[in-house]
């Protein structure tokens, strides 16, 4: 027997090759994280292999004695972090639990408000036109809050009038968005949908570390009923999602999740669902409130540098994200591109009037940082300076070597993950 082959090998030089190219850049993608040794190591037992389809103590598959035992104390922890009356830990992605929300909650042709794409909207709020997941999958007619571009965030009384004068009046009211800076207004939107008869909902794929460490907003107390994330944003866990409500909507929410849109969830994933909130439990108000002093200090060196940052009027931002017009110097595709070939990590993002400018998904006119990964590499408020020089000169691209040495340099010291339960390197694959 061959003990490996040309191609096996080339897949495990590449996975190599990926985890030392990132080990010196500078990784600044605003939905990525990285996972502790523990939750990395739980992905890869025995777990992985296994089904067990339904809910503890109900399932459809013999072998669960310790997955149940997992998957309660992942419930129970979940429900603590969140103050919630129940969670569903199963959903696979946060575009999934969206999707059990959509089907919980709504019928094909109702409406849902949510915020456009260029306003910060997700694709799973999106329009069937977009093929985006509310639309082309539950088929749901989406209409758009009013936007406030010099605020960055939902214009309330231009959105409440919308509110009133929608002919069909919203049965889902989407908050939350994958751009987003501020907390957005559901205190004071959500009595205007529930008068007419709304269920408010929540989408905290992005922002739900800073909400379980106390530093942004808190929906289910502010009007939401529901609230999804994705599992691997701010909180870093492992990839996929869940689903939070109050008591009301739990059996509709598990039946929506098994067997509406999962047959089989992912038990090594929920494992490391459950180790993320003890660390959450732990860690979480630290790296929350390092999070969003990160990305504020962040912002102030970039606009010190000249550089155009949205949300100046509120301070740049309350999250863990910046966005930055890069429209003085080519485009968001561009830029990412340009960033990329000097081991800086970012994406381009479509911003407020990109649209009616003639720019698109391919060539907006910005990026969007996120601190989220290096703040749990260790970085801090001294680093952020030195991360806003690189940026700004990766941005003028005429320095490329410098910028490349000068990354490295920053990364030496911060190779292990922070805020985790004792020796944890970023980068350990063999
Ligand atoms: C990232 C994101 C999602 C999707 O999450 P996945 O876990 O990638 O499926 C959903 N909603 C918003 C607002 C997001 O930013």
């Amino acid at each position: 027997m061959p003990e490996t082959s040309s191609e096996f090998k080339s897949i495990i030089r590449k996975v190599r090759a990926h985890e030392k190219w990132f080990s010196v850049s500078l990784p600044m993608i605003a939905s990525e994280n990285v996972a502790s040794r523990q939750v990395r190591e739980v992905m890869s037992s025995d777990l992985g292999h296994r089904y067990a389809e339904g809910w503890p103590g109900e399932r459809v598959y013999a072998g669960c004695r310790y997955i149940d035992q997992i998957e309660l104390e992942a419930i129970a922890m979940g429900k603590k972090l969140f103050r919630a009356g129940f969670i569903d830990v199963r959903p696979i992605s946060g575009v999934v639990a969206n999707l059990a929300v959509y089907s919980a909650l709504s019928s094909a042709g109702d409406t849902m408000l949510a915020l456009s794409i260029p306003n910060g909207g997700h694709i799973s709020h999106g329009k069937r036109d977009f093929s985006g997941s509310a639309g082309l999958v539950h088929s749901l007619e989406i209409e758009y809050y009013a936007f406030d571009r010099d605020k960055m965030n939902i214009d309330v009384d231009a959105s409440a009038k919308r509110i009133r004068a929608l002919k069909k009046p919203p049965k889902l009211a989407m908050f939350g968005g994958s751009l987003f800076l501020f907390p957005h207004p559901v205190k004071d939107l959500a009595p205007v949908i529930e008068e007419v008869g709304g269920t408010v909902c929540y989408d905290a794929a992005h922002v739900v570390g800073l909400i379980a460490g106390g530093m942004f907003q808190d929906p289910l107390r502010e009007g939401a009923k529901v609230m999804t994330f994705s599992t691997h944003k701010t909180l870093f866990g492992p990839q996929g999602g869940a689903v939070v409500s109050t008591k009301e909507f739990s059996d509709s929410l598990k039946k929506a999740v098994f067997p509406g849109t999962t047959s089989n969830h992912h038990l090594h994933s929920v494992a490391g669902k459950a180790l993320v909130f003890a660390e959450f439990l732990q860690f979480g108000r630290r790296y929350a409130r390092d999070v969003v002093a990160n990305a504020q200090a962040l912002a102030r060196g970039l606009a010190r540098k000249g550089e155009v940052v949205l949300g100046e009027k509120n301070g740049y931002t309350k999250s863990h994200q910046v966005a930055v017009d890069v429209t003085k110097y080519s485009d968001g595709g561009a830029m990412e591109k340009l960033l990329e070939s000097q081991n800086i990590i970012v994406n381009r993002q479509l911003i407020p009037g990109d649209l009616q400018a003639g720019r698109h998904y391919t060539n907006p006119g910005g990026i969007r940082l996120g601190v989220a990964e290096l703040t749990r590499l260790g970085m801090g408020r001294g680093e952020m300076a030195e991360v806003a020089e690189i940026l700004h000169l990766a941005m003028a691209g005429s320095r490329k070597r410098e910028v490349v040495q000068r990354t490295k340099e920053l990364r030496k010291a911060f190779q292990k993950i922070k805020y985790a339960f004792g020796d944890s390197p970023a980068y350990f694959f063999r």
